[in-house]
């Protein structure tokens, strides 16, 4: 897929003047009409509902943009759950699918009366011992171990994976939730993530419609969702194909239609936890190059660094450079483009090809908009940059203020970090 900046130059440069780089930056047109998709693809089934993926953006300001295109959010998190209230979503709006949970975030879920999914057997115990008496409708996750394939091409390994209950668990776990009075049961997996692939939500959803109906069959218990949780992926390379959700959506209802419509279970609702597809293409890091170095490679040193977009120093992800105002300049060189941190990890791109960079220029790195700021870090006492959102009239707001460095010292008690700050600015 080509990789164009939603950004140009002028525009760039008009936002650095008042917000200094690095910054965040979120296209919210481009949100809009991807989440208005996702909803148009999936409208053939009532219940639909796409649960944003909180930790993939967690900003008030992007959660509020979702809700008003009709979604919920999903939270693993006490500060996620407490976003997701101040951002005005409660009840059902709100799912909680985490892991190794705290009983005061299983209580707080309860609380905002959240749908509760459950990671493992022994939370009914943990749970009841703890928070007290289960809500009319739990869900719980299912690991299938082994590998999970595409078209025999390994996609992910559920075997490894810490998550979820095994097949007999989730038998004995259904069994025991209704014995405690639960009604209705909702069930979730999330099997392979950033899958580039039309296949991925369609072969999940075969196996849990399966799975819901051999439940149901069973047990005689009521499943009122199916969860498929996120890992739709987005194109991160220029050769790289799009994700059409409108056939991934097509892919889910045959098999609905086949598997739960056939046996009379056409009120099960369709669930998605999606993050990276609702935001990863639509937010980008903006960083100026403040360096030019000749060793054994050439390097381009920006003002951003893995501390603003940790992807490629963690996983070698590749996120796609464009330097703007440079878009039909060749790509005849060919660079490390590296943020200041002492850790040799510390790269946006490695032998890339781009046009030649001078000092000054500004660098739009595509695909952050998930994933991004969001796993941002404070390591070598770097701080976290700011977060700006693009209006579709052009105009744009600052979503989040970068930190400072009374921040950074805000957890120390011993000593005066503004005397020390008095003495800088001198
Ligand atoms: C991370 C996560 C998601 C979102 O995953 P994406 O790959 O961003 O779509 C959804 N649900 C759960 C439980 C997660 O942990």
């Amino acid at each position: 897929m080509e990789k164009k900046a939603f950004l140009s130059r002028e525009k760039a440069e008009e936002i650095a003047a008042k917000f200094p780089t690095p910054f965040h930056i979120y296209d919210e047109e481009g949100i809009r009409k991807n989440a208005e998709r996702v909803k148009e693809a999936f409208s053939w089934n009532r219940g639909f509902k796409e649960y944003f993926a909180v930790k993939a953006t967690p900003n008030p300001f992007i959660l509020k943009l979702l809700k008003e295109c009709g979604c919920g959010v999903d939270c693993s998190s006490m500060a996620e759950l407490m976003m997701s209230r101040g951002s005005g979503f409660s009840g059902e709006e709100i799912m909680f699918s985490s892991n190794d949970t705290p009983a005061e975030e299983f209580a707080y879920a309860r609380k905002l009366g959240a749908f509760i999914n459950f990671d493992d057997l022994t939370l009914i115990d943990y749970y009841e011992k703890q928070v007290g008496d289960f809500p009319e409708t739990m869900c719980c996750r299912f690991n299938p171990g082994g590998h999970f394939r595409i078209a025999n091409k390994i996609m992910d390994n559920p075997g490894d994976a810490k998550y979820g209950f095994t097949k007999e668990q989730l038998f004995e776990g259904f069994r025991i939730l209704k014995d405690r009075g639960v009604k209705h049961f909702g069930l979730h997996a999330f099997l392979a993530s950033n899958t580039v692939s039309n296949d991925y939500y369609p072969l999940l959803s075969g196996q849990l419609f399966a799975l819901a109906r051999e439940l149901k069959e069973e047990l005689g218990v009521h499943i009122r969702f199916v969860n498929l949780s996120g890992g739709i992926g987005v194109p991160y390379k220029p050769e790289d194909e799009e994700n059409d959700i409108f056939r991934i959506a097509e892919g889910v209802k045959e098999q609905y239609d086949a598997i739960l419509k056939s046996t009379g279970m056409d009120d099960v609702e369709i669930y998605t936890e999606m993050g990276r597809f609702m935001l990863a293409p639509y937010g980008a890091l903006i960083t100026r190059a403040i360096h030019e170095k000749h060793i054994y490679k050439e390097y381009i040193g920006v003002d951003a660094c893995a501390a603003d977009l940790m992807r490629p120093a963690m996983y070698s992800a590749y996120h796609h450079i464009t330097v703007l105002g440079k878009e039909n300049n060749s790509a005849d060189n060919i660079y490390d483009v590296t943020g200041s941190l002492c850790e040799n990890n510390d790269k946006f791109a490695i032998d890339r090809k781009l046009p030649k960079i001078e000092t000054g220029d500004l660098l739009f790195i595509h695909d952050t908009g998930a994933h991004g700021y969001s796993m941002g870090y404070n390591y070598n006492g770097r701080l976290r940059s700011a977060e700006v959102l693009l209006h579709p009239d052009g105009s744009f707001e600052l979503i989040r203020r970068a930190e400072n460095m009374h921040d950074y010292f805000a957890t120390f008690d011993c000593f005066d970090v503004l005397k020390d700050m008095e003495y800088v600015q001198e």
